[in-house]
Formats: structure tokens, C-alpha cells, sequence
């Protein structure tokens, strides 16, 4: 990366590495870590000190080392399909080749003591429970209730009114599941649960969804951008991640302190911003580059992924029993991220807020509902570009094609400009 990198990004980077090598050399001592997908509640985890990391990082980082492959590979002579939600199987396939799957710069990922996951989808409580049957680790699995009553505008309300955002059948259901999860936790951890523990993690997690929404809404009113999107989706995640701790609230706020002198400095991204665009999906882990590309072609600059927008609109909550303040932060994503009306009412709010020209919408084979955002956005007059591909196996990916692809949909629709070479 060149020397315009944000020191925030750079600095999330390097605690990660520090907290992982600890992580490994915990688990290779005995200590029992968990591995656990991105929807489930790690702040119970957080309030009975058991280490854990969080699956689909693991896999970005794996999709962005060249691990992947490799991981998919064990998942196939395992006996499992390769290609069903490969952002949430790459790591059982790592443990599985062990320390064959020895990833440059962070090493090989521990076999968890205890796996846990929400049931989002079939294929993702399928692929759990082969943690359980095929590696022999303890698995805990959320049930996912579905939304019967849509919220208009759920990210002006769902902080303080939560019970009514969330439902209380569902807030009730996943209660009664972390009452089950406690016990586990008591016996992996030796801890006893400590409710005022919970609550200054909730505090301090609403602290840093504070810091993410000011940074998110001057990133929104800044022109030109003052930071690349591939720095902020680590400046944003990394410390996600530790959600709960202070070092986390406080990377936060020195993320939006050091984007607050950019815009004050009027530092922009490229020197010649021609298109403002919005990256919805998940991240493309193995070719970071493409973003890079497009500003670098075509002073198209990203000024928008849900990594920060989410962590800026989904996750504080105020007021109310810390387990069920706790409960109604992580039922929904699914239905906020990928499903009508919920979601496409947000896409479409933040394109506006952004005043984007164009998205490109990555659509995977996994989750669905690609196609309600994609017209949403049109309806609004936003033209889409629909990237199908899957985020973190490249195996059928061809980069050259894909950027041809978006040149093309760059020049015809959103009427921006190659750069004269
Ligand atoms: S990209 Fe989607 S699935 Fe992956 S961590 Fe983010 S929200 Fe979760």
C-alpha cells in the first residue's frame, strides 16, 4: 500500500496481528478459544474473557493470502461441498489441513474449543454442525426467527426503540438461547457470569457505534472522498471485532478524528473525483485492487460499504436488560442487509445520503434478495452494475473480464470518463 494509507488502518492491522499471535499462543497452551460467526452475540463471550475469532475475518484473511483454496479443498476430500457459502467454510477447512494451512503473515488458526453460530440460512447451520460431526468441536447454533412486521426506517429508531424494532417474541427466543449459552460459557471459562460485566461491554460498544455514525455521516457530506474504502473497511472492522473493549471505542474515535483533518485539509482520494460510487456486498477479498483500479482509471471513488454503515446504523442500543438489549443487536441483519423492505429502504437512503452516481452490487450465490436491491436502487434512478461472483473464492473469477465489464457499465451509464493515458 502507498504512504497515504490512514495511520488508523494501519494501526488496526497491527493490533490485530499482536492479538492473534496472543490468541495462538493461548490456544497452543491449552486455553480454549471459539470460533464464531459474524451474527452472534461476541459480547457474551467478551463478558466470560473467552477468546474468540470471528469466522468470516478469519476467511477474508485466508481469501487474501491464497488460503482459501486450500481450505476448500479439505472441505472437498471431507466429504462437504466446496462451493455452498465458501465465505463461512473456508476456516473449518483450514483447521482440517492444519498446520499444512500455515497463512503468510498470521499463521495457522487454532481448532476452536467451541464453535457458534446463527442458523441464517440451511446451509449455514449445516455447515456448523460439521464442525461438530466432522472435527469433533462443541457447537452452539442461534435459531433465526424470521421478521413478520417490517419497520419503516429502522436506523432512525432502532437504538432506543428497540422491543418494538426487533419484536419481543424474537428478542424473548434469543434470550432463552444465551440463558443456554451461559452455562457453556461458565464451564469453558471457569467464570461465573457477571451481568455488570455485560453492561459496561454494551456501554462501551455504543460508544464506539457512536464514533462510527459521526464518521459515517462526515464521510457522506465530504467532497471530495478523503479516504479509500479499502482503508476504511479494516479501520472499521478490525475494531468491530473488539467491540466492547476500550481499545476498540477508541480506534473509533481516532478513525473519525484523522478523517475530520482530511476533510478539514480538503485532501481527496484522487485529484479528479468524476464518479462517486457504492459498493454493496461484502467485501472482494482476493482482488482489493479492483477498488484501486477504478479511481486510479476512472476518479471513480467508493464512498460507501456496508461495513461502516452498518456499524454506524445496527448496533447501539440504549437502555433496557443488558441480555435483551444484547439479543435485539444481532436478530435481524439478515433482513437488514439482503431482504425487502428493510434493507432496500436503506440501501437506497444511503445512496442518497452519499449522492452516489452509481453502485455496483456484488451478488453472491449466498444470501438472496440481490435482486429486490438492485431494483430499488433503480426505481430511484441510481444506476447498478450487478457483479455476480462469490466474495471469497476466486476460483471462477476472472479480473480482467469483471473490469471490462464495470468500464463499460462506467462509460454507458454512469457517463464517467476513462482517464487519457
Ligand atoms: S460481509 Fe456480511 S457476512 Fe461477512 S461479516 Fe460482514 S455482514 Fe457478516
Amino acid at each position: 500500500m502507498t504512504d497515504d494509507r490512514l495511520r488508523t488502518a494501519r494501526e488496526a492491522l497491527r493490533h490485530q496481528r499482536e492479538w492473534f499471535a496472543e490468541l495462538r499462543a493461548e490456544a497452543e497452551a491449552g486455553r480454549p478459544v471459539a470460533l464464531v460467526n459474524a451474527d452472534v452475540p461476541h459480547e457474551l463471550f467478551r463478558a466470560f474473557d473467552v477468546p474468540y475469532v470471528v469466522n468470516q475475518w478469519w476467511s477474508s484473511v485466508a481469501a487474501s493470502r491464497g488460503a482459501a483454496q486450500s481450505g476448500l479443498d479439505a472441505v472437498a476430500r471431507a466429504g462437504l461441498p466446496r462451493d455452498s457459502e465458501p465465505y463461512n467454510t473456508i476456516g473449518l477447512g483450514n483447521v482440517l489441513n492444519g498446520d499444512a494451512d500455515d497463512v503468510p503473515g498470521w499463521g495457522v488458526l487454532p481448532r476452536p474449543a467451541l464453535v457458534a453460530t446463527d442458523r441464517t440460512g440451511d446451509v449455514t447451520g449445516k455447515l456448523f454442525e460439521a464442525w461438530r460431526d466432522v472435527v469433533g468441536v462443541e457447537l452452539f447454533a442461534f435459531e433465526s426467527a424470521v421478521q413478520t412486521a417490517p419497520v419503516e426506517e429502522w436506523w432512525q429508531t432502532v437504538a432506543d426503540q428497540w422491543e418494538h424494532v426487533v419484536g419481543s417474541r424474537r428478542i424473548d427466543l434469543m434470550v432463552a438461547e444465551l440463558r443456554e449459552l451461559i452455562p457453556v460459557l461458565e464451564r469453558i471459562s471457569g467464570r461465573a457470569y457477571d451481568e455488570t460485566a455485560l453492561r459496561e461491554i454494551m456501554r462501551l460498544g455504543n460508544e464506539q457505534a457512536e464514533w462510527n455514525r459521526r464518521t459515517r455521516d462526515l464521510i457522506a457530506a465530504a467532497r471530495p472522498l478523503p479516504v479509500r474504502v479499502t482503508d476504511t473497511i479494516p479501520a472499521v472492522m478490525l475494531p468491530q471485532w473488539h467491540r466492547g473493549t476500550e481499545w476498540g471505542r477508541d480506534a473509533a474515535r481516532a478513525l473519525h478524528d484523522e478523517i475530520a483533518e482530511r476533510v478539514e485539509a480538503g485532501r481527496g482520494v484522487v485529484a479528479d473525483e468524476r464518479a462517486r460510487l457504492m459498493w454493496i456486498g461484502r467485501g472482494l477479498w482476493f482482488d482489493m485492487d479492483f477498488y484501486r483500479h477504478f479511481e486510479e482509471q476512472y476518479g471513480a471513488v467508493f464512498v460507501w460499504s456496508m461495513y461502516l454503515s452498518i456499524a454506524a446504523d445496527g448496533y447501539a442500543r440504549y437502555g433496557g436488560d443488558p441480555l435483551r438489549a444484547l439479543a435485539s443487536r444481532f436478530i435481524g441483519f439478515p433482513e437488514r442487509l439482503y431482504v425487502a423492505p428493510e434493507a432496500t429502504e436503506w440501501y437506497v437512503d444511503q445512496a442518497q445520503q452519499h449522492g452516489v452516481d452509481g453502485v455496483v452490487h456484488l451478488v453472491s450465490d449466498d444470501p438472496r434478495g440481490g435482486w429486490a436491491i438492485t431494483r430499488a436502487l433503480e426505481e430511484a434512478g441510481i444506476p447498478v452494475f450487478v457483479l455476480r461472483a462469490d466474495n471469497a473464492d476466486e476460483s471462477a473469477y476472472d479480473a480482467a473480464s469483471v473490469r471490462a465489464q464495470v468500464a463499460d457499465w462506467l462509460e454507458s451509464r454512469v457517463e464517467a470518463a476513462p482517464a487519457r493515458r
